[in-house]
């Protein structure tokens, strides 16, 4: 018997039918590999994404319980200086603006291993964190930063609520995208936010993400890509305003969205959320050609990366890779180019050197291997942070070296 699978999408319920990019069949990106992991069966996982054609919420189709992601999940937020400055101009601010004190309380969503939170607790304010993978909540412990070890939903809220915590003050970084069941986690968020208290969100903006081809950063891990119509419409279904939002570089150009609750409106909705709806809107995302076109221009991309490829190879040139960001796999299974193309990839990471990228399987060594195998090509996988490779790798000049970017198009530079 022939079951038609059908989804629906995750905010509204109405079923998907537009298809916004088929990646294909992608292992998870983070999935990396050991030698002797090389001889065994790989997970892929289909990489579709759909854009809801009546919330216009861009979204992966559900294929894999969330706990196989997150549960040893290997990202520590700590190992990135610029994301701790990140979260400490983060914090000075909300401090400042809300007149948070040791009175108040706050509470992050994917509080990871305490990086912000550390700044509240140093100006004295308490502070819960809640965090779904173990050993990175034990981290969080460590340093003195207490700890729930739990997915966050209506389930927990209601929990916290009955045993007296509300916050003043909730923080979700990088985790609204990475909500498989999103309208019990924003339930969740407003039952746990005091009469007056404001929530903050960041993500990755999607309207840059189709502006500036950043395919990708689509992974499994990723459920939604938002607009702020979209997640204005979302947060608007569960009583909550957004009454602020700031765009952010972060991660290719993030939003931070600043919500209360509908009746609390001394806090009055700032020019800045009218002004950038009506830019996603004259930028046609609230039409269906618009998703299609980016469909069509993901392939383009795919043809002129392999162009490149196939002409360094066929001229007899080496070529290795920089870096082995999750967004790396993403685009080097999407493309088919294994060791064929890339040699290997290089990263400053100790926990990835000697492992092998999935899916492709290409080998993660030490940066030094690139003075001795000269490579006449060196392609950057993490181009968000392309000018500080750039400096520290300037040295390929010397053989004469040129750096190559794939996204948003195929750049070669000296
Ligand atoms: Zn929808």
């Amino acid at each position: 018997m022939h079951v038609m699978h059908a989804c629906y999408c995750r905010f509204c319920g109405v079923s998907l039918r537009a298809t916004m990019v088929d990646l294909g069949m992608s292992p998870l990106a983070n999935a990396y590999l050991t030698a002797e992991q090389l001889h065994q069966m790989e997970p892929f996982y289909p990489l579709r994404v759909y854009v809801c054609e009546h919330c216009w919420l861009v979204q992966l189709e559900s294929f894999t319980a969330p706990e196989s992601i997150f549960s040893d999940y290997a990202y520590f937020s700590s190992y990135s200086d610029s994301w701790l400055q990140h979260a400490k101009a983060y914090v000075a601010m909300a401090v400042e603006r809300f007149n948070l004190n040791a009175t108040s309380q706050i509470v992050e969503v994917a509080s990871n291993d305490g990086y912000l939170l550390q700044y509240f607790v140093a100006r004295g304010i308490p502070v819960l964190g809640i965090e779904p993978a173990e050993n990175i909540a034990e981290a969080a412990e460590q340093r003195g930063i207490q700890t729930l070890v739990q997915f966050f939903g209506e389930g927990l809220a209601k929990q916290l609520v009955a045993r007296g915590t509300q916050a003043d003050l909730v923080v979700g970084n990088n985790v609204l995208a990475h909500v498989p069941e999103l309208n019990d986690f924003v339930s969740g968020l407003r039952l746990l936010l005091k009469p007056h208290g404001v929530i903050t969100m960041e993500f990755p903006h999607l309207l840059r993400l189709m502006v500036e081809k950043q395919f990708d950063t689509i992974y499994h891990e990723h459920f939604s890509y938002f607009s702020l119509h979209t997640v204005r419409a979302v947060f608007a279904a569960h009583s909550l305003t957004l009454f602020d939002v700031d765009e952010l570089p972060t991660h290719g150009g993030s939003l931070l969205i600043y919500a209360r609750h509908k009746e609390d409106t001394a806090r009055a909705v700032h020019p800045r959320v009218t002004e950038l709806l009506a830019r996603e809107e004259a930028a046609g995302l609230q039409c269906v050609e618009t998703y299609l076109t980016f469909a069509e221009e993901v392939k383009a991309t795919k043809r002129r990366c392999l162009e490149f490829f196939l002409q360094a190879k066929q001229q007899g040139k080496t070529l290795a890779g920089y870096g082995a960001p999750a967004k790396g796999n993403t685009l080097l299974n999407y493309l088919g180019a294994r060791n064929d193309f890339l040699d290997y990839t290089v990263d400053r990471s100790p926990h990835k050197q000697g492992h092998f990228l999935p899916g492709t399987h290409i080998p993660i060594l030490h940066p030094d291997v690139i003075t001795s195998t000269k490579p006449d090509y060196l392609v950057i996988l993490p181009w968000n942070i392309q000018e500080e490779i750039r400096q520290q790798m300037a040295y390929i000049r010397d053989w004469g070296g040129q750096f190559v970017t794939l996204i948003p198009d195929v750049v070669v530079s000296g």
